[in-house]
């Protein structure tokens, strides 16, 4: 089998953090047979320098001939005076609606060996374990009109919150199919109580919920559900929401763990899957091997998963990220006192060995 894979690095720690993941990814490829053909392309800040645009046609053509893309990150503060429409994270729009990816997947672990890094007590956070899905090509951020209007002396900004039948159920039936293979509990979250959009997002997942009888639906305000995750984070499965609900609860649940060089992400719903890391380009760091690689690293775990259906292969870097972590290898995001602090190159050295070794 060989799986051809769109590599963009992007800018910043990018290029840093997905050579080691490429690195991992040859590495599980060797022991699991899986045979991979890496293509990389520009992107962001990067294809603007080359070519004066973000998301240059080469790049989205390789993607579409591919089965999989796994990017770096976009974005930093010499591409920041542009204009809103050629600035590098307009790419990762232009990526998420030209490849059909209505859904976006963070999942949440807390690691055993890094629990004392959350804000939260250990008793409260260990053994967290939930997924956020959400929405990522509907709702207020696309909606028609938008736009700052002169209005007599004064400007009026609007945006525009649009769910239709079809956007809510095929990120729904999504969400109940992981569930499915997961603890088969589903929390969807709205603002029934105000939103008339929200009131058909729930009608239309309890429709859904029809279709996966074994999974126990609950419904939650997003107010409650932003409380309820700092007050018992445990209680969630599967987190399913909106556009901008989703986009702030998947934040708040990402800071859960404490450290955000450690959490991956997938976006899904076209034929081509997209893998990527939830951190930014972090210019602050860049090219000093400081950069935590293992939230690409584990990117690279969701591609097997979700592109290639290979699971083994997929638990073999998270259970060979976690014997790192657990020998007390730190990258110095995540660096306690008592530990060896590493950088990313070694880090990534370390999940390869880990591999080879059969971890
Ligand atoms: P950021 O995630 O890049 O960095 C936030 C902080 O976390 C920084 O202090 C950084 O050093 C640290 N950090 C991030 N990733 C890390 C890692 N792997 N290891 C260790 N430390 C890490 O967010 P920001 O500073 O708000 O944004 C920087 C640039 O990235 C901006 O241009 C922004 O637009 C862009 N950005 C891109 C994406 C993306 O490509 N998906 C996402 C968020 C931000």
């Amino acid at each position: 089998m060989t799986y051809p894979v769109a590599v963009l690095p992007g800018d910043g720690i990018g290029h840093e953090v997905v050579r080691e993941a490429v690195e991992v990814l040859e590495a599980v490829g060797e022991r699991f047979g899986l045979k991979w053909e890496f293509h990389e392309a520009s992107v962001g800040g990067q294809a603007i320098d080359q070519m004066g645009i973000p998301l240059p046609s080469e790049t989205l053509e390789l993607c579409e001939r591919s089965e999989a893309v796994l990017l770096g990150a976009v974005g930093g503060p010499k591409w920041d005076q542009l204009d809103y429409d050629i600035r590098p994270e307009r790419a990762l729009l232009g990526l998420r609606k030209e490849l059909g990816l209505y859904a976006n997947l963070r999942p949440v672990q807390l690691s055993s060996p890094l629990a004392d890094a959350s804000p939260l007590k250990r008793e409260i956070i260990e053994g967290l374990d939930l997924v956020v899905v959400r929405e990522l090509t509907g709702g207020i951020y696309y909606g028609q009109p938008k736009g700052i209007e002169l209005l007599g002396t004064e400007e009026r900004g609007i945006n525009t919150l649009i769910y239709t039948t079809s956007e809510i159920e095929r990120v729904a039936r999504l969400a109940f199919q992981l569930a499915a293979k997961r603890r088969k509990k589903l929390t969807s979250v709205d603002k029934a109580n105000i939103l008339e959009s929200s009131v058909l997002w729930r009608k239309v997942v309890i429709r859904v919920a029809q279709e996966f009888p074994q999974v126990e639906l609950a419904h939650m305000l997003v107010d409650n559900c932003a409380m309820q995750l700092i007050r018992d984070p445990r209680q969630f499965d599967v987190i399913l929401a909106g556009n901008m609900f989703g986009d702030i609860l998947s934040d708040e649940a990402a800071m859960l763990t404490g450290s955000i060089g450690m959490l991956p992400s997938a976006s899904l719903g076209g034929r081509v899957g997209l893998y990527e890391p939830v951190h930014g380009s972090a210019p602050d760091i860049a090219g000093q091997d400081l950069a935590n690689p293992i939230a690409t690293i584990l990117s690279g775990a969701m591609m097997l998963r979700y592109s290639f259906n290979q699971e083994s292969a997929a638990e073999a870097i998270e259970r060979s990220v976690l014997r790192v972590l657990e020998a007390g290898y730190r990258t110095s995001d995540i660096y306690e006192e008592g530990k060896r602090r590493v950088g990313t190159a070694e880090m990534g050295d370390l999940i390869v060995r880990e591999i080879e070794a059969g971890g």
